[in-house]
């Protein structure tokens, strides 16, 4: 990896809403496991669904270079996603190529767990500390109705119980909250992971993509959200971990946790939004409501430098203005039913 000058001007770059660039997700499949009807709907997602061919996938060769250069300009965490990851072959190598990246200091996996048994203990080997973990409801048949998938939540319980064992911490849930599907299971969730350490993370379903069938309507309210756990089990709110932290942190009064929410839609973040996707066939997407990305594929096989490379990235994100939930939030009536043809959340990960 070359550390040249030109490099060195990137770092501290901001977009024209004065965003540094922070995170990196990196969706290193569209394939998921799962057909979660909020996501892939089994109907849209069938057997004949053309998934993307291998060649157009990048390498891990190619993810690392790209991760490498995005943390010589200022990256310093990244997150794995998918699709679902664990269906990527040897994600464990991967896991390892990006931990040896000196800037990184934070690397994350999401997953549906449905295959951490499996693979937990050598994400662990390979260097991996943060999981997160999506599990709708640990109600059996709610589960089975989100997931699309015949099996129970089991599966997923167990890759959490097995992560914990190994020292994943801080474990963070993610339930998708969709009113009259899961709403009604959200304290029994609460429930079954307070005192466990893992923390349960409410997130408004979003419109994200074009295949879900978002309506305004599904969406419940992280404030409701948390008048419905509080009324169960006293919560109290908790400063944030940092600045531009997603989730609004309550802990529970009686000190056995905490849990938090996620209002993408009823109380956009777009101001603090510092993250850039790697969609997997490798295009570079500055918002998860954007209808494309750059395609940084071609310039990694047409022979472009480090340097050239990271003044392509330089110059997407000094240009970048995406702020999508705050616009939408602002003009609810003007998006709904306007979804346009943007990207897919299996496409680039969440
Ligand atoms: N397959 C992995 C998983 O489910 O954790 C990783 C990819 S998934 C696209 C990333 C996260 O996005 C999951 O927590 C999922 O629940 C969430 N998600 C997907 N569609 C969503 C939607 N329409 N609204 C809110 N969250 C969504
Ligand atoms: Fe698969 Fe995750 Fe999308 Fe569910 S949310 S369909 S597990 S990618
Ligand atoms: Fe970031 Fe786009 Fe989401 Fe706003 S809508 S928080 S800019 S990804």
């Amino acid at each position: 990896m070359s550390n040249s000058s030109s490099l060195k001007s990137l770092v501290g770059i901001t977009d024209k809403l004065n965003r540094p660039v922070r995170d990196l997700r990196i969706s290193v499949t569209d394939r998921c496991n799962f057909r979660c009807t909020y996501c892939m709907p089994a109907e849209i997602f069938g057997e004949r669904y053309e998934f993307l061919p291998r060649p157009e996938i990048l390498t891990f060769e190619e993810i690392e270079r790209v991760a490498r250069i995005f943390a010589a300009v200022g990256v310093n965490k990244l997150r794995i996603t998918g699709g679902e990851p664990l269906v990527r072959a040897n994600l464990s190598e991967l896991i390892e190529r990006l931990s040896s990246i000196e800037e990184i200091e934070d690397i994350a996996l999401t997953t549906n767990g449905y295959l951490l048994p499996k693979y937990a203990n050598e994400l662990k080997e390979a260097g991996l500390k943060r999981l997160t973990i999506s599990l709708d409801s640990i109600d059996e048949e709610i589960f089975k109705k989100m997931s699309g998938r015949p099996q129970g939540p089991a599966n997923t319980l167990e890759g959490i119980k097995l992560a914990t064992e190994l020292g994943f911490s801080p474990i963070k849930i993610n339930v998708v909250v969709q009113r009259a599907v899961n709403d009604h299971t959200l304290v029994d969730t609460a429930r079954y992971f307070k005192g466990t350490g893992a923390i349960v993370r409410f997130i408004e379903f979003m419109d994200v993509g074009t295949k879900n069938g978002w309506e305004l309507s599904e969406v419940v309210t992280s404030k409701d959200v948390i008048d419905m756990i509080g009324s169960e089990f006293p919560l109290e709110p908790v400063d944030p971990n940092y600045t531009g932290e997603v989730a609004s942190r309550y802990r529970y009064k009686d000190g056995d946790g905490e849990i938090g929410v996620i209002s993408s839609v009823s109380e956009p973040f777009c101001g603090s939004c510092t993250r850039a996707r790697l969609s997997t066939d490798g295009k570079l997407v500055t918002c998860l409501f954007a209808s494309g990305g750059t395609d940084l594929k071609e310039a990694l096989r047409s022979g472009q430098s480090d340097e050239e490379i990271a003044e392509m990235i330089g110059g997407i994100w000094t240009n970048r203005s995406d702020r999508y939930s705050e616009l939408r939030s602002k003009a609810t009536d003007l998006y709904v039913g306007a979804e346009g043809d943007k990207v897919e959340m299996y496409y680039i990960g969440g």
